[in-house]
């Protein structure tokens, strides 16, 4: 399920439990390129970090890690609160 924006899928994420919640536009950057991409995430989720590289989620029900791609093509990892 994604969000339709300028006719391009972005990238969306609904935890279970609070499908509900407002989503809010995340603006983050490319760890490879820079350039600015957006990803849909809950209006409360706090960014922690974005890695060119896959990692474990914490052990932590309120932190996830979630795969995206910048217009590029550069996959990276969000990780966020939330
Ligand atoms: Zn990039």
């Amino acid at each position: 399920m994604g969000i339709k924006r300028a006719g391009r899928e972005v990238g969306t994420f609904f935890p279970a439990g609070i499908d509900h919640s407002p989503m809010g536009i995340e603006q983050l950057s490319c760890p490879t390129c820079g350039t600015t991409f957006e990803m849909g995430l809950p209006r409360s989720a706090t960014v922690q970090s974005v890695t060119t590289e896959a990692r474990e989620e914490p052990d932590d029900d309120r932190v996830k890690v979630r795969p995206n791609a910048c217009p590029n093509g550069h996959e990276c990892y969000v990780m966020f609160r939330f």
